[in-house]
């Protein structure tokens, strides 16, 4: 995906828009075929009375992106319904789910940023960066973004995988949490896994990250080494933890998460070890 961030529509813009359009956290979507399509422009024209907030996000293959909002009074025609986007994975392409949860962050952060946090003053959007500023204050607001570190623990032939008590019943995952304020990555993961589950951990190895947009994360997914340290799980953060052999794993995230990434990747590892040593 070539995709480059806007702030303004081109002089010579080509191709037809693309009408990311929420209402509240759900995206308006055509679901009358076969697989999900965008709005079009005669839905927008329908939708001219309900806009509440618009954005231009940027551009790909030479189509100008646009991040709407609109009221809770704009219904969806007929063949259209309002989804969350977790309901759109595995059934809209991955371009498309990346560029709605990246409009979404954006819509969600104009709307939460309307007044300035230090003085109180409506704020605007400033005329050349993506950030909000307070015309009495000067206070300049960007985006949020919350970085999550997340460690999958290797022990042997077994991973530790646990449930939080928010997941679908019976999945299981690697440990995750959010970043503290002067951490780095490697310290946050330390942490919040000795915090989660009791135990040490060494040779983090960095596998990859994914922009979460639920509501602004940026997950920071790794693997790393059991040290020392018995099972203590954390009382309502962690329903249950357990050594698994990796034969025998239990329900796992969807494909769509860096969570099922990491882990279907570490398999592959851990099986070609195992038979290089066998
Ligand atoms: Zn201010």
């Amino acid at each position: 995906m070539d995709f480059q961030p806007l702030l303004a529509v081109p002089e010579q813009s080509v191709g037809k828009p693309l009408w990311f359009i929420f209402q509240g956290s759900h995206l308006l979507v055509n679901n009358a075929g076969e697989s999900i399509k965008l709005p079009d422009d005669k839905t927008l024209e329908l939708f001219a009375n309900f806009i509440l907030r618009r954005h231009v996000i940027g551009q790909i293959e030479g189509r100008i992106c646009y991040g709407i909002e609109v009221s809770t009074e704009a219904l969806p025609p007929p063949g259209h319904s309002y989804v969350g986007l977790r309901s759109l994975f595995g059934r809209a392409d991955d371009s498309l789910l990346s560029l709605a949860g990246r409009t979404f962050q954006i819509i969600d952060w104009d709307r939460t940023h309307v007044y300035c946090g230090r003085c109180g003053t409506p704020t605007m959007l400033h005329s050349h960066e993506r950030a909000r500023i307070c015309p009495s204050c000067k206070l300049i607001v960007y985006p949020r973004i919350a970085p999550v570190v997340m460690g999958l623990i290797i022990r042997g032939q077994e991973l530790l995988l646990a449930r939080s008590p928010q997941f679908a019943p019976n999945v299981y995952s690697a440990i995750a949490g959010y970043c503290e304020p002067g951490e780095n990555l490697e310290v946050a993961l330390k942490r919040e896994i000795h915090e989660e589950v009791g135990v040490e951990v060494g040779n983090l190895q960095y596998f990859r990250s994914q922009s979460w947009p639920f509501p602004h994360s940026l997950m920071v997914a790794f693997t790393c080494h059991y040290q020392s340290g018995t099972l203590v799980l954390q009382p309502g953060e962690i329903e249950d933890a357990r050594w698994f052999s990796m034969n025998d794993l239990p329900l796992l995230p969807h494909p769509v998460s860096i969570a099922r990434q990491l882990i279907d990747a570490t398999l592959v590892l851990m099986n070609s070890r195992h038979h290089a040593l066998h």
